[in-house]
């Protein structure tokens, strides 16, 4: 089976399309600026052939088209006929305490998603466009499948999603902990499992992903006890742009001086902070490193705070979970960044883990590796994500069933 896995922004499509025999990308590409112009990307993986091209693109259902165009047209042609896409897998952000697994797309599931556009105002809207728009363009028979972001964080206890804020609030807006990031953590978590040849029941694993955006999840017997992302994204750790947790007293003390709207406040914190504002160089991870390189002092501030937050989560959940089998780490700067991974786990000597700096050197740009020697009393893996293929495993599991 091959399967179609989307994911919609509000003025972007990324999509994959998946052949499920032997899980291999056939071929990737985004639909940009959406409602605002529009440009296409589109690769076949096999060949390399790659397209480019400027196109009016005003809303998502054109962008479908251009995706259909591209998968059975012309240069980047790979299928004859959109019956062979057995499933379209959409990735949704936000899913509530809704829904804890993947669910095959029917009205009652597009106003779920729809009643929780208030928790995920950016995401949700575009995503429930972007189901519409498929089903336009595929027609009805083809099964869409929403994957949600945080149904895997659904196995939390309360002691773990609850926030210490007047209990009105979660019963009249549900205001909790969701946690992010989840079909990563879940990838990661199973591949942890599988290198180690144990069953995942039998683990204790915590997955930082760390990427623009970045979670720390702790897994105890395949179940996520806790996370560090929020109500949204915006807590936890220090991210490129977005600032983590701060004492919320931070945010009404400069409401109060500076006269921030709730728009303004949401817009600096997720926007304007961060490793961007501390460093005052960049979001991006790769110029902040090459910047404390050249001994500019506040990317190195930036730096620390990451590593030192990163350090403090793991150890928290070490706490939480009282104990730790392995550590993994993955997103684009868990896969790269070989000085964080240094000082992360240089720091965590004290919990018996032999550093292999060998294997740091090399696992990098998609290639995984161990990073703890023989013998060291916690694993520790770089593993590079792919919750495409999680997604795709997901819709070809339920279409399947049907
Ligand atoms: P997103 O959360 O948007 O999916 P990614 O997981 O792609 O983001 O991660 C992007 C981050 O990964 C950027 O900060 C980028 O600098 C960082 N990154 C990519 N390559 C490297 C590298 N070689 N060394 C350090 N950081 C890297």
């Amino acid at each position: 089976m091959k399967v179609l896995v989307i994911n919609c922004g509000s003025s972007s499509l990324k999509f994959q399309l998946i052949d499920m025999d032997g899980e291999i990308t056939i071929a990737k590409g985004i639909c940009e600026r959406i409602g605002m112009g529009g440009h296409v990307e589109a690769k076949v993986i096999a060949t390399g052939v790659k397209l480019e091209y400027d196109m009016d693109l005003p809303n998502h259902t054109v962008a479908f088209q251009e995706v259909k165009k591209c998968l059975t047209e012309g240069e980047t042609k790979v299928i004859e006929d959109l019956n062979e896409i057995g499933a379209v897998g959409h990735r949704i952000v936000q899913g509530g305490s809704l829904f804890n697994k993947s669910v095959l797309v029917d009205d009652s599931v597009i106003e779920g998603i729809e009643s929780l556009c208030d928790l995920a105002p950016l995401h949700n809207p575009a995503h429930i466009q972007g189901i519409r728009a498929s089903i336009e363009v595929f027609g009805k028979d083809v099964p869409e499948i929403c994957v949600f972001d945080n149904a895997f964080h659904s196995t939390m206890p309360p002691e773990a999603y609850m926030f210490g804020v007047p209990y009105e609030y979660y019963e009249k807006y549900a205001v909790r902990k969701y946690g992010f990031h989840g079909t990563s953590h879940r990838y990661v978590s199973g591949e942890c499992a599988r290198l180690m040849g144990k069953n995942i029941e039998d683990l204790k694993i915590i997955t930082c992903h760390l990427g623009n955006g970045s979670s720390i999840t702790a897994v105890k017997g395949g179940r996520v006890i806790d996370t560090t992302m929020g109500l949204t994204p915006l807590d936890g750790l220090m991210m490129g742009t977005r600032s983590g947790a701060v004492d919320p007293s931070v945010v009404t003390f400069l409401q109060e001086k500076e006269g921030w709207t709730p728009a303004e406040t949401s817009n600096i914190l997720n926007k304007k902070s961060g490793m961007l504002s501390i460093s005052g160089v960049s979001h991006d991870d790769r110029d902040i490193l090459a910047a404390a390189a050249e001994g500019n002092e506040r990317a190195k501030i930036a730096l620390n705070m990451l590593w030192y937050q990163i350090r403090k989560y793991i150890g928290s959940y070490i706490a939480a979970m009282q104990g730790v089998d392995a550590i993994v780490f993955t997103g684009g700067i868990g896969e790269n960044s070989q000085p964080l991974r240094k000082n992360v786990i240089e720091n965590l000597a004290y919990l018996g883990i032999g550093f292999n700096e060998e294997v740091n050197k090399t696992a990098i740009k998609g290639n995984g590796g161990e990073l703890s020697t023989e013998g060291s009393a916690v694993r520790v893996f770089v593993i590079p994500t792919n919750e495409e293929l999680m997604i795709a495993r997901d819709a070809k599991e339920i279409a399947e069933n049907l």
